[in-house]
């Protein structure tokens, strides 16, 4: 494949791109902009094909529903959008075709310097950390990947940074065979997504993947828990500095062991591209996390409410817990992702006050936590909020860490965020701060 690199060469091939969500429409625009014919299948048959004239795709040809053989056929090229099945595509492809993710796509055409951020836990907050500290170092960022802007789209914008900053996914690693970025670092790593990885052991492969091309010039930022892994599995040619939090920052928004370790990486890698201490902890002060996240948001009659919505996971919530002081009223539940959540109650009966109970999983907590703190359930959110709010004592803090994904009740984490946040609003009746 890499013989189709330069751009003029995929004038006149033929590219698929698999799901029109976001970093397919991005990886579809690219394609056609390089002067390649694209077929983009997707299999939401409710597909609303008017956003490809408003994107300019009008020249691309849409398939919808279930994808079959027949429509990778006379394909040069195959680009998969994250989420999906690489061995499923792969599987449908003719034999030896060439099948890559958006993001090996965009990386053929960038000649930035990159720090590439994977992990399980905290990838948002550590890229938007060093966008702001390298902002602060003068530098030109663009910030994308997985969050926000699709680094097909940065391409397509012809305008040059200083330095990328990429938040990359396990998805978008396997379907990689060139990209191998300046700096990598993995945050940590716990079984997550195994509803779409076959194993523990793939998706821990897939996210070393960010490593497995960099040079001896490069630099790999790893967890100290996870070396001894690391080093009798893999080879690494890059320089790996291993860190764990030390406790040694001073971020007044980043509260908790999990952001201090999140800190120590985001050090190295800025580090590495030259931006010094002083500037660093400058930034620290500054710094403005992304909603949803241990999200302090309304603060009444001494109680502290939190919006950490984007917890979707049992780690996630674990560091929540252990950030915040008791008495913590926590409203948990939904989708269950995965997990042994009965590791938490030994956490929950000496920091949580209740837990409130919402949405799916009812029976999976109960289970996990019924013998060491009291729980009620409620059928939503916005009841489970408001009672939280009526029980909660002047020095209590109400946390919605929810440890599942948000799809039961919600679109997505914003959605159940921001219900999170109107319900507690309307109980405690104060609408604005
Ligand atoms: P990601 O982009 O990997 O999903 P986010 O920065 O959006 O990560 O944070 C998701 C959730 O994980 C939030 O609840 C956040 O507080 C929590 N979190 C952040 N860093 C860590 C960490 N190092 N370990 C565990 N949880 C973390």
């Amino acid at each position: 494949m890499q013989e189709m690199v330069h751009k003029d060469q995929l004038k006149g091939h033929r590219a698929v791109v698999v799901g029109a969500g976001r970093s397919g429409l991005s990886a579809a625009a690219l394609l056609g902009s390089l002067g390649a014919g694209v077929r983009l299948l997707e299999k939401r048959t409710g597909f609303d094909a008017s956003q490809l004239e408003t994107k300019g795709l009008s020249d691309v040809e849409l398939i919808l529903g279930e994808h079959r053989q027949e429509h990778f056929k006379g394909a040069d090229l195959v680009v998969v959008s994250p989420g999906i099945s690489l061995a499923m595509v792969r599987s449908l492809c003719p034999e030896g075709r060439t099948v890559i993710s958006e993001l090996e796509l965009a990386s053929w055409f960038i000649s930035e310097p990159v720090i590439a951020v994977t992990g399980t836990n905290g990838k948002t907050t550590t890229c938007m950390l060093m966008q702001n500290v390298l902002e602060k170092a003068g530098r030109r960022v663009f910030t994308g990947g997985n969050i926000g802007t699709p680094l097909s789209d940065h391409v397509l914008s012809g305008k040059r940074a200083d330095i990328l900053v990429l938040e990359v996914s396990s998805f978008q690693l396997q379907g990689c065979s060139g990209f191998a970025p300046h700096v990598g670092v993995l945050l940590n790593f716990s079984a997550n997504h195994l509803d779409h990885h076959e194993s523990e052991e793939e998706y821990f492969r897939a996210k070393m993947q960010l490593f497995a091309r960099q040079s001896p010039m490069d630099l790999a930022v790893l967890p100290l828990e996870l070396r001894a892994r690391v080093e009798k599995d893999f080879r690494i040619k890059s320089n790996i500095p291993y860190f764990a939090p030390t406790g040694r920052f001073d971020c007044p928004a980043l509260p908790g062991a999990h952001n201090q370790a999140n800190m120590e990486a985001a050090l190295l890698a800025c580090g590495f591209v030259d931006v010094s201490r002083n500037i660093f902890d400058q930034a620290l002060q500054e710094f403005t996390p992304p909603p949803h996240r241990q999200e302090v948001f309304l603060q009444d009659k001494g109680v502290r409410y939190i919006n950490d919505s984007k917890a979707t996971t049992l780690e996630a919530m674990a560091a929540a817990l252990k950030a915040f002081d008791a008495p913590i009223r926590l409203l948990a539940g939904g989708r269950y992702k995965g997990g042994d959540f009965s590791l938490l109650a030994r956490t929950l009966q000496e920091k949580a006050a209740k837990v409130y109970l919402f949405g799916d999983s009812r029976e999976i907590f109960e289970n996990a936590w019924k013998d060491s703190v009291k729980i009620e359930y409620f059928p939503d959110l916005e009841q489970a909020a408001a009672r939280a709010v009526q029980e909660a004592d002047h020095g209590d803090s109400v946390l919605l860490s929810p440890g599942t994904s948000s799809f039961d009740l919600f679109s997505n984490y914003q959605e159940r965020g921001e219900a999170f946040k109107t319900a507690v609003r309307k109980e405690t009746g104060i609408t604005l701060q």
